[in-house]
């Protein structure tokens, strides 16, 4: 596989801000905004954390924030099965209430490793919130807390995340056709 380009847009950029928006009022309503540790997972969370950090302004609430570097698939489009910690949090975790934040779920291993970690280091609670929810390739059991739209099982680039590091830029999500 050599040449690719990116097909249709799968959800516009309207649509996505909407459901940032309601994603936060459902997490707002349900978790205590003053004790939230905010942790994304780069890169591929990068826009979506970015406009759900609006949004929490919007409802004059103020999170931390911290990054995880993490990496499972290398170039290619399909899962390697191990997940690497490439850079690490900051912030100390011991009783914090962590929203953790992804791009995608796809076969559940990035959430499953990093909840476990966080628990393991001490969060008093842990939470999930992912823009994109593929539920056609779970392979550990695991549903996200928050999640913003369900897709079938296309391999999707833009707003935040990549394909071979491209495409990061778009504002919408959209479908990558393959050809040879
Ligand atoms: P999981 O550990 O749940 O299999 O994979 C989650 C990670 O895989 C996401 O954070 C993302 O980096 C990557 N991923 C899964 N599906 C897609 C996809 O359709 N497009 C892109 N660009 N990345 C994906
Ligand atoms: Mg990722
Ligand atoms: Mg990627």
């Amino acid at each position: 596989m050599r040449a690719h380009d990116v097909k249709e847009i799968l959800i516009d950029k309207s649509e996505i801000a909407q459901r940032v928006d309601s994603l936060v009022d459902e997490i707002i309503s349900d978790l205590k905004p003053e004790r939230l540790l905010v942790v994304g997972i780069l890169k591929g969370s990068f826009m979506f954390l970015a406009d759900l950090m609006r949004s929490f302004h919007r409802h004059n609430v103020h999170p931390r924030i911290d990054f995880l570097t993490l990496s499972s698939y290398g170039s290619g489009t399909i899962s390697s099965g191990t997940v690497d910690i490439i850079h690490d949090l900051r912030d100390d975790l011991s009783g914090a209430e962590v929203l953790l934040v992804d791009d995608i779920l796809d076969t559940g291993r990035t959430l499953a490793f990093t909840k476990k970690i966080m628990l393991e280091r001490g969060a008093k609670s842990v939470h999930s919130c992912v823009l994109l929810d593929k539920k056609a390739h779970r392979s550990v059991e695991f549903e996200a807390d928050y999640a913003g739209f369900a897709i079938n099982d296309h391999f999707v680039v833009g707003y935040g995340l990549d394909y071979d590091n491209l495409y990061r830029e778009l504002p919408h999500i959209a479908k990558v056709g393959f050809h040879e």
